[in-house]
This record gives C-alpha cells, sequence and structure tokens, in this order.
C-alpha cells in the first residue's frame, strides 16, 4: 500500500512525485491516459511569467524564479527552461499612466519590473509597431518546453523511487467518516481499489470538479475553459525576441526555438461533444492572429501553422486556484482552479505541497488559496 497516492500525471502530478519521492515518501502516480496528456503538454511553449499576474501569486513567482534555472540538473532531465525577458506592451495613455504603480508592486513583491519609454523599449524590440508606446519589462521571466519538463519530473519522480500507474483513471473514492481510505480506478477496463496509506493529492485538472462534486458533494466555483495557442510558419526569422503580452489586447506571443512564433494570451476553443475535446474556432483564431499583426506588422504574410484548444484547464472563481484540504476528506488535498496560468508557479508550489502533506502545516504563501475565502 503506498502512503501517498497521487492523482493525475501533469506538471502538478509529477512535481509533488518528485518532491515527496526525494524526501523518502512512499508515492504511487495514478494517471488516466499519459504523462502529460492534459494542459501540461501540447503544442509550442508554456510562459514562465510574473509580469501581470495576480497579486497574490507574485510570492509564488518569487520562490519559482530561484527554482527554474536550476531544475534542469536538479531533475536531471530537459525543461527548455530560457530566461527571454517579458514585455508587457502598453499601446494607450490610462494603461501607461497605471503602469508605474503596477512596477512599484512587483518590485515590492522581489519581481524585478521596469517601466520602459518608446525609445528604450525599440532598443529591445526594434520590430515593434510605432502604436507601442511602453511597456513593463521583467527581465527575469521566461519560457519553457511544458510537455519536456512534465516527462522529465516524471522520470525524476521514478528515479527518486515513486510508482508511476499510466492508464489508470480514478474513478471514485471510499471514506471512512473524513478519511479517504482507497480509491477506485479503472485499469485495463478492470475496476480496481488503491488503498491509501495516508493521503491522496489530487491533481487531477480537468477533472477535480466532477469528482470532488459527486463523491464529497461539494461543488468548486471552477469552471472547464479551453485556451486557444497557435504557431505561425517560420518564414521569416521571429520579429520579436522575447516574451509579449499586452496591457489591454488578449494577446501573448513567444519566439520557439525552431523558428516559428507562437501566439496564444486567453483566446478559447469550444467543447466537441462527439469528439470529446476542444475543437478551434476559425474566428478566434483569426482574431488573436490579427491581435499579434497590431503589435508586430511583419507577422502579416505568416500563415497559421498550427492552431489548438485540445487542452483543458480549469478556471476559478476569482482568477487564482484552490489550493487546500477540501472538507469531507481530510487526508485529501486538491490542487485545481489554475485559470491559464499554473505552468509557472507550478515547481514552487509542488515544493510546498509536498512540504504541506509531510508536516501536516500549511505553508505561508499558500494561505491565499485556501477552500475557505470563498465562504
Ligand atoms: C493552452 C494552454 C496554455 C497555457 N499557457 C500557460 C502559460 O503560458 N503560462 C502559465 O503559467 N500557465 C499556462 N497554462 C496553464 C498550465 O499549463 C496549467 O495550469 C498546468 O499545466 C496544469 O497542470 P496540472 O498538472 O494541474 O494539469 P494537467 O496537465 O491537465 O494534468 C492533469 C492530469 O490528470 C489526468 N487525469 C484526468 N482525469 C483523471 C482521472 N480520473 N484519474 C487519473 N488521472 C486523471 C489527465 O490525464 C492529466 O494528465 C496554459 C494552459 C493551457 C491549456
Amino acid at each position: 500500500m503506498a502512503e501517498y497516492v497521487i492523482v493525475g500525471g501533469g506538471i502538478y502530478g509529477c512535481a509533488v512525485a518528485w518532491e515527496l519521492a526525494k524526501r523518502g515518501a512512499d508515492v504511487l502516480l495514478l494517471e488516466a491516459s499519459q504523462i502529460a496528456s492534459g494542459a501540461s503538454g501540447g503544442l509550442g511553449e508554456r510562459g514562465v511569467r510574473a509580469n501581470g499576474r495576480d497579486r497574490r501569486e507574485l510570492p509564488l513567482m518569487r520562490l519559482a524564479y530561484e527554482i527554474w534555472p536550476g531544475l534542469r540538473e536538479e531533475i536531471g532531465g530537459h525543461t527548455g527552461y530560457r530566461r527571454l525577458g517579458h514585455l508587457l506592451l502598453i499601446e494607450r495613455e490610462v494603461d501607461l499612466a497605471a503602469a508605474p504603480a503596477q512596477v512599484w508592486l512587483q518590485n515590492q513583491q522581489g519581481i524585478e519590473s521596469h517601466l520602459l519609454g518608446a525609445a528604450e523599449l525599440r532598443e529591445l524590440e526594434p520590430k515593434l509597431s510605432d502604436k507601442v508606446i511602453g511597456a513593463i519589462y521583467c527581465p527575469k521571466d521566461g519560457v519553457a518546453d511544458h510537455s519536456a519538463t512534465t516527462r522529465s519530473m516524471a522520470v525524476a519522480a521514478l528515479v527518486q523511487g515513486a510508482a508511476i500507474r499510466e492508464g489508470a483513471r480514478v474513478a471514485g473514492l471510499t471514506r471512512r467518516g473524513e478519511q479517504v481510505f482507497s480509491l477506485r480506478a479503472v485499469i485495463d477496463g478492470e475496476a480496481v481499489d488503491i488503498p491509501v496509506g495516508k493521503q491522496v493529492i489530487l491533481l487531477s485538472n480537468a477533472h477535480v470538479g466532477d469528482f470532488v462534486a459527486e463523491q464529497l458533494g461539494l461543488p468548486l466555483p471552477i469552471c472547464r475553459m479551453l485556451p486557444q495557442v497557435m504557431t505561425l510558419r517560420a518564414d521569416i526569422p521571429p520579429p520579436m525576441t522575447r516574451l509579449i503580452g499586452h496591457a489591454h489586447r488578449t494577446l501573448a506571443i513567444k519566439p520557439l526555438p525552431d523558428g516559428r512564433v507562437m501566439v496564444s494570451g486567453g483566446w478559447r476553443g469550444r467543447w466537441d461533444e462527439a469528439l470529446r475535446r476542444g475543437v478551434p474556432i476559425p474566428e478566434q483564431v483569426e482574431g488573436n492572429r490579427l491581435e499579434a499583426v497590431a503589435v508586430y506588422p511583419a507577422l502579416a504574410d505568416l500563415p497559421v501553422d498550427e492552431a489548438t484548444t485540445d487542452r483543458a484547464e480549469m478556471l476559478c472563481v476569482d482568477g487564482i486556484p484552490i489550493i487546500d484540504y477540501l472538507p469531507g476528506a481530510a487526508n485529501m488535498l486538491a490542487g485545481v482552479g489554475w485559470s491559464g496560468h499554473g505552468w509557472a508557479i507550478a515547481p514552487a508550489v509542488a515544493r510546498l505541497m509536498a512540504e504541506w502533506v509531510l508536516s501536516g502545516e500549511r505553508p505561508e504563501l499558500l494561505a491565499p488559496f485556501r477552500y475557505g475565502r470563498f465562504l
């Protein structure tokens, strides 16, 4: 019987498995499909960005800044982490007026941030449209290869002695009082009871809401979203060298190592019930492309290479995750509702979750994410 049973083999499940196993804990990770088959896998790269992030997550980003650069060496596998710097572009006077306060706040939280005027900005990014009048710059922000990092993390957990079972879909739980003492999983079409020695760590993202509602009768204030990402064909070298965001446009741009440009930032797909996955909406793809062209006119002639919306993520009503033991299951720690920005903070959150599981004490940095904030 494993002491700690983790549900979900995305970045969170794999990173918590690694953090627990390297501290000597006995860990079993159950993944319904394959490692990195959810939001932690798929097209392109993920931003490791503090710039413009919710204030309550900035202390986590400060910790994540410390972890990311050495992670490749620590886990002994590829992460693709690159500290490119992030520019939050500004086109409107109203956003420029608000920017010094945001720069001040981010610096107070230990996130190095600078307000750049038009001329300084052009020194960094000469191919920007003339319409852009300034930017908030965070030089310590960057990108990582999410699929590679998640798989490397799973291997690192295995090396530390964790067991990982792919093709094991958790479908139910059994409780004695408020203690979960077994999980019911479907493995190779058979229902199997998985005993829980000490705790469950529930990190199955898109599955968590329905599971908790069915098993604990507890509705969570989260809903599924299908973020859109696309790549443009690499006909010209990427006109940008940094990770790009925008103060008022729904836009994120990343220059990929293979020469393509990735465009995303918050556009969404629609759920196709027959396919059981998200599919892109052509107008949303075109809308996102036009936002990118508005700030980098050189992108106008690049056709869309690939557009996907098949990686579901859970959006929490107040835009930050729930990380807590839930009422009715005193030994089940859940993390869900990353709201489209859970990647960058994952190594920091996973470390803190593992410490919490082993010590029984909630780390101070995780206090803003308690379930009780809604009550
Ligand atoms: C398109 C897109 C772009 C994003 N861009 C960024 C970004 O630039 N920066 C950033 O910080 N964040 C970004 N995010 C958010 C970030 O990627 C996610 O918050 C993060 O990957 C979530 O990790 P996870 O481990 O919780 O979930 P997932 O990776 O979804 O892992 C959950 C796993 O649980 C498994 N599972 C599901 N049901 C069960 C079950 N019943 N039993 C067992 N296993 C089950 C799934 O198969 C899956 O592998 C983006 C997300 C998406 C989708």
